[in-house]
């Protein structure tokens, strides 16, 4: 599987563009603030040869879905997320309003992913992770195949998502990373929502959240 990442908006979120041999590909997170933006990313997938077959969300805050019209209206794409997250998408108007920004209200998901579930695009399959405590509804992509884990706002490099925002739980945070992203093989590469790849090994052992145990 190929990665390319795009950051965008002034939340500087992570979009990810997977894509694999067969062509087809995955955007996890569209963050095009604008039409500018967008364009980057069409710019992308155009250059790169590609057909955007499936949008994925990890969480429905508003960086991670700014772009969601777009993609619905570019690629005819709807998202799918986790259902508890719809509050937030619900929300994200006004919580653009309190960050000084503004958006369209985000179009309604074309489904809902369940813990455990398998995704597809191309010949990738993802195993649909539920990692709450960022938010309600937080969902990790696990590709055991190509070693790799998209955590959204659940695991950063040397750090973990905020729980002050409606539906967070430090606790619950804690115990998703616990259970679900540190039991991964410890070569896997966290793509997370915001800044830099890391492994799972190196936040096994160097993340202060956790470390020391
Ligand atoms: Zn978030
Ligand atoms: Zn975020």
């Amino acid at each position: 599987m190929e990665i390319f990442k795009l950051v965008f908006s002034p939340i500087d979120v992570n979009t990810y563009v997977l894509a694999d041999s067969s062509g087809n590909c995955a955007i996890i997170d569209c963050g095009s603030y604008d039409r500018d933006e967008f364009i980057r990313l069409t710019d992308l997938i155009k250059e790169k040869n590609l057909k955007p077959v499936l949008l994925l969300n990890t969480h429905c805050h508003l960086d991670h879905i700014f772009g969601n019209n777009f993609i619905l209206e570019e690629y005819k794409l709807g998202a799918f997320c986790h259902k508890e997250d719809e509050q937030n998408r619900e929300n994200a108007v006004q919580h653009a309003v309190f960050f000084g920004l503004s958006m369209e209200a985000p179009p309604v998901p074309s489904g809902f992913l369940i813990d455990g579930q398998k995704v597809s695009f191309g010949e990738t399959e993802l195993k649909v992770l539920h990692v709450p405590g960022h938010s309600r509804g937080s969902l990790a992509f696990y590709s055991a195949a190509d070693s790799v884990v998209f955590t959204g706002d659940a695991l950063f490099a040397g750090s973990i998502g905020r729980t002050d925002l409606p539906g967070g739980n430090y606790e619950t945070l804690l115990n998703s990373i616990r259970t679900k992203l540190f039991t991964l093989p410890p070569q896997t590469v966290v793509y997370p929502g915001h800044g830099n790849p890391t492994t799972i090994g190196t936040e096994l052992k160097t993340n202060p959240y956790f470390f020391p145990a």
